[in-house]
C-alpha cells in the first residue's frame, strides 16, 4: 500500500508544483502584461531579505529613468523611498506611468538611468528568481483555475496546510461569501465552475498573496467598476496588509488608499506630490482635485442608483 502509496502522493506534489508556477507566472504576466527582458547577471546573488517582520526591507527608487522606446521617456528621474512595512500609495492618470513603476520593481525591465534598491541590494545584482519569490503580487485581473475556490486559494502557496488556507480567506473576507456557495469551500471555479465578479477575483488573490507571506507586496487594484461590499473588503484587505508588509498599491480609486502613510502623485512620469492623505487635501493641488473628482462622481452613481 505505501509503495503504491508514495508515488501518487509524489505525482500529487508535482502537479501542486506545476500549479503553483504557472499561477506565479501567470500572475506576473497578467498584472503586467509583458514579457521578461533582462537577464540574470553571472553569479548574481539571491536577494536577502529576511522575512516579512524584517526592518531592512526598504525599497529605494533612486533617479530612476525608463522608456519602453528610446525615444520616448516614461519614467522622468523618480526618487521615492518605501520604509520597511510601510504601505505607498501611487495614483495619477491614465498612462502617468504607475504600472511601469512596478513592472521595473520586479524588474521586467532594467531602468535605462538610476536604479532600485532592495534592503540596500541593487536588484539588478540579484537573481530574478529570488526577486520575484519575494514579492506578492495582487493583479488587477486573476485567472482561476477548473477547481474547488479552497485549492485555488492554495495556489498561492502549495506547502499551506488547511488551516493557514482558512486563515487567508478570512484575511482576504472571502468567509462570508464561501459560506453562501452551494458546496462552501468545495465549490468548483473557474472554467467550468462558478464565475466570480471582479472584486470577488480580487479578493481570491489577495488570498493568494498573504498565504504566500512574501516581505513585499505589490498590490494593482482593479480599475473595473467594484460592488459596494466588493471595495469594502479589499479596503479593509490593504489595511490588514498595512504594518506587515512593505507594500506598493497602485490605486484607482482614492477611497481605498486614504490611510497609506505615503501617497504619491505621479503625472506623465514624474512625482507632483506626496504626502498622507490629508497632507495632500491641505495642499489643494493635484490629489485635492482628483478626490473632488471622484468624489463628485461616486455622489452622482449614488443619486442615479437612489
Ligand atoms: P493606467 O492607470 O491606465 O493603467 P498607468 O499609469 O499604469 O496607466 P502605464 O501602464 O505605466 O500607465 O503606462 C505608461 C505609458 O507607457 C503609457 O503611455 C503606455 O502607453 C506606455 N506603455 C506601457 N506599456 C508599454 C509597452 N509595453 N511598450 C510601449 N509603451 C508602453
Amino acid at each position: 500500500m505505501m509503495q503504491l502509496f508514495m508515488p501518487l502522493n509524489f505525482l500529487g506534489f508535482v502537479y501542486r508544483e506545476i500549479r503553483a508556477a504557472l499561477v506565479n507566472i501567470e500572475q506576473m504576466f497578467g498584472l503586467l502584461a509583458t514579457k521578461p527582458k533582462v537577464e540574470d547577471q553571472q553569479n548574481a546573488a539571491s536577494l536577502q531579505l529576511d522575512d516579512s517582520t524584517s526592518e531592512n526591507n526598504k525599497i529605494e527608487f533612486i533617479d530612476l529613468r525608463f522608456g519602453y522606446q528610446p525615444d520616448r521617456e516614461i519614467l522622468k528621474g523618480l526618487n521615492f523611498t518605501i520604509e520597511s512595512k510601510q504601505t505607498v500609495a501611487i495614483v495619477g492618470g491614465s498612462g502617468a506611468g504607475k504600472s511601469t513603476v512596478a513592472r521595473l520593481l520586479l524588474r521586467f525591465y532594467d531602468p535605462t538611468e538610476g536604479k532600485i534598491l532592495i534592503g540596500g541590494q541593487n536588484i539588478k545584482d540579484v537573481t530574478q528568481g529570488s526577486l520575484r519569490q519575494a514579492i506578492g503580487i495582487v493583479p488587477q485581473d486573476t485567472v482561476l483555475f477548473n477547481d474547488s475556490i479552497f485549492e485555488n486559494i492554495r495556489y498561492g502557496n502549495p506547502d499551506a496546510d488547511d488551516s493557514e488556507v482558512q486563515n487567508a480567506i478570512n484575511l482576504a473576507h472571502l468567509d462570508e461569501f464561501i459560506s453562501q456557495l452551494p458546496n462552501g469551500s468545495d465549490t468548483l471555479v473557474g472554467e467550468r465552475g462558478l464565475k466570480l465578479s471582479g472584486g470577488e477575483k480580487q479578493r481570491v488573490a489577495i488570498a493568494r498573496a498573504l498565504l504566500k507571506r512574501p516581505p513585499i507586496m505589490i498590490f494593482d487594484e482593479a480599475t473595473s467598476s467594484l460592488d459596494s461590499h466588493s471595495e469594502a473588503a479589499i479596503l479593509e484587505a490593504i489595511e490588514e496588509i498595512s504594518g506587515h508588509y512593505t507594500s506598493l498599491v497602485i490605486a484607482h480609486r482614492l477611497s481605498t488608499i486614504v490611510n497609506a502613510d505615503v501617497i504619491l502623485v505621479l503625472e506623465d512620469g514624474q512625482l507632483v506630490e506626496s504626502g498622507s492623505h490629508q497632507e495632500l487635501l491641505d495642499k489643494q493641488g493635484m490629489y485635492a482635485s482628483l478626490w473632488q473628482r471622484q468624489n463628485q462622481g461616486s455622489s452622482k452613481e449614488k443619486n442615479q442608483r437612489n
